[in-house]
């Protein structure tokens, strides 16, 4: 089944070619950390996060870079207003970021900061110095040349009276619209020595460097919220793809915003709420499923009932799930009716849909939709005719829904440690009834723990275990 994708890029929906045939490589701009990560950056980083996990559920190895903007103009005036070293406050708010992503299990393969690749930026910036394609200003910044680059303004679609960026250097660039790659030092400001002087990076640049660092000069997919669209992406693609003279990204990916009130869920309009108290209240999976029971390209609004509703809709899949659990423990039957398998070939056919929909645009909302439909199907038809065939099709089903939305993963994959944790104390528990020589239940536990594949190691004074 082909994987079809809207690239920004010509607003059109293109089918997916990776740049190598089995592995994906994807960056996605991440947080500037000067406050708490919102439940809007939880958006789409747990897009993201669901596109990578169809896409290996489809057999690519996917690579996942999402940097960390550590040095920013808002992270300087936070440390201005609070007094605070700026490396405080980026090491305590980027601590917040890495702890929720963990929370929503985002799997990131690297987070780059920028302050860690001073070196690199400042080779990227002189190599487009050298092609003419960026100049030095008086005052020590370098800047983009604009004109330089005849593709400008073809991501975004923005006309050239918006491209006036950074009002305040307007004198010293040649032309309004042109953009910095350096910053000269102002006092107060932290600083990088570079040929042109003290400085640091401008904010785009950044994410050209470090995502040709680790993905390559060319590669599949580029994306953040729809704010980056423009200037940011536009004119990181202008900076690479003068470098390297080629086509840069092949896919750009926007999510849309997440609003409350209607409005845009930002640090700047104070409107925000946290990720982390979020996951308080409602935890990851409710989180997660709420995320993706919209498509990424529409917005969401907030609210209490949107995600106590998600909560409910969520814990009727989780109760299907137990209930096929109950059949296959049943074991296989002898004879199926026709009844049966006619609910056998529909859940095929939803697990089919399931698949076309998350093909067509990762469209997660309308594959829900379908799993809802294998849900129903199991109570109303699967609870009482009790096929085995149907509730092994359904669990698969529900199996590769959770392999995308992340929303039941103890279910399917509960993790060894819980599993250690577990066996840990029934062997506390053991150790008491041999104080009190209750060894009759000490070899009857023993026993029912190996017909689950745990061997209890009992020597003098302490019992280990291991799997058979
Ligand atoms: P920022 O820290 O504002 O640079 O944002 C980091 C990432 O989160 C970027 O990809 C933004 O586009 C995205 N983002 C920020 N606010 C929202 C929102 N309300 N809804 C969706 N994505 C957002
Ligand atoms: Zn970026």
């Amino acid at each position: 089944m082909v994987i079809k994708i809207f690239n920004t890029l010509g607003r059109t929906l293109e089918e997916f070619k990776p740049v190598e045939r089995n592995v994906v490589k994807m960056y996605v701009c991440g947080p500037t950390v000067y406050d708490f990560i919102h439940i809007g950056h939880g958006r789409t980083f747990v897009v993201y996060d669901a596109i990578s996990r169809y896409l290996r559920l489809r057999g690519y190895t996917v690579i996942r870079v999402q940097n960390i903007t550590d040095i920013d103009d808002k992270i300087i005036k936070k440390s201005q207003e609070t007094g605070k070293d700026w490396r405080e406050i980026v090491d305590y708010y980027s601590k917040d970021y890495i702890d929720a992503l963990g929370q929503l299990k985002i799997k990131i393969d690297i987070h780059p900061r920028v302050t860690q690749h001073i070196k690199e930026i400042i080779d990227f910036v002189q190599r487009l110095i050298d092609k003419g394609h960026a100049y030095v200003s008086n005052s020590g910044s370098v800047y983009f040349d604009v004109n330089s680059y005849p593709h400008y303004g073809e991501l975004s679609g923005a006309k050239r009276e918006e491209w006036n960026q950074e009002e305040e250097f307007i004198k010293e660039k040649k032309n309004p619209y042109d953009f910095a790659l350096w910053k000269a030092w102002k006092p107060g400001e932290p600083y990088w020595d570079s040929p042109w002087g003290k400085g640091r990076p401008g904010w785009h640049i950044e994410c050209s460097t470090m995502s040709t660092r680790y993905l390559g000069e060319k590669f599949d997919i580029h994306g953040g919220g729809s704010d980056l669209i423009f200037p940011h992406h536009e004119n990181e693609r202008a900076q690479t793809e003068s470098l390297t003279g080629e086509r840069w990204v092949s896919y750009w990916v926007h999510v849309a915003f997440l609003t409350i009130k209607k409005e845009k869920m930002s640090k700047s309009l104070g409107n925000i709420i946290p990720l982390n108290e979020a996951l308080k209240k409602w935890g990851p999976s409710v989180l997660r499923y709420w995320y993706l029971s919209s498509h990424y390209r529409s917005p969401i609004d907030f609210s209490e009932e949107a995600l106590n509703q998600a909560s409910n809709s969520l814990q009727r899949i989780k109760d299907s799930i137990a209930v096929l659990r109950s059949i296959i423990s049943e074991g296989p039957k002898f004879y199926a009716k026709d009844e049966d398998i006619k609910v056998q070939q529909d859940i095929l056919k939803y697990l089919d849909m399931f698949h076309q929909s998350m093909s067509n645009d990762f469209d997660t909302a309308t594959a829900l939709s379908h799993i809802h439909e294998i849900v129903s199907l199991i109570f109303s038809k699967l609870q009482y005719s009790r096929d085995f065939l149907g509730a092994m099709l359904a669990f698969e089903a529900l199996k590769q829904f959770n392999d995308v939305f992340g929303v039941m993963d103890e279910e399917f994959y509960p993790s060894y440690e819980k599993i250690s944790k577990i066996i840990d104390s029934v062997i506390e528990i053991r150790n008491e009834l041999r104080k009190m020589r209750m060894y009759e239940i000490l070899d009857k536990i023993r026993e029912e723990l190996l017909k689950s594949g745990i061997r209890i190691l009992d020597s003098k004074d302490k019992s280990t275990w291991r799997f058979e």
